[in-house]
């Protein structure tokens, strides 16, 4: 099973849907593993409904 999590990049706080993989890495929708803005650092948001 891989769960999915809403994180936000750090930098320019775009949302992502990102999926965890077993290790608890965070796999990103992008090419790289980073956002558009170029920033790979993300900051999971939790309880929150999008
Ligand atoms: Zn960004």
């Amino acid at each position: 099973m891989t769960d999915r999590t809403i994180v936000s990049c750090e930098d320019c706080q775009h949302v992502y849907t990102a999926r965890v993989r077993d290790d608890g890495g965070l796999i990103l929708p992008t090419p790289g593993n980073a956002c558009g803005c170029g920033c790979e650092s993300f900051a999971k948001v939790t309880a929150q409904q999008i």
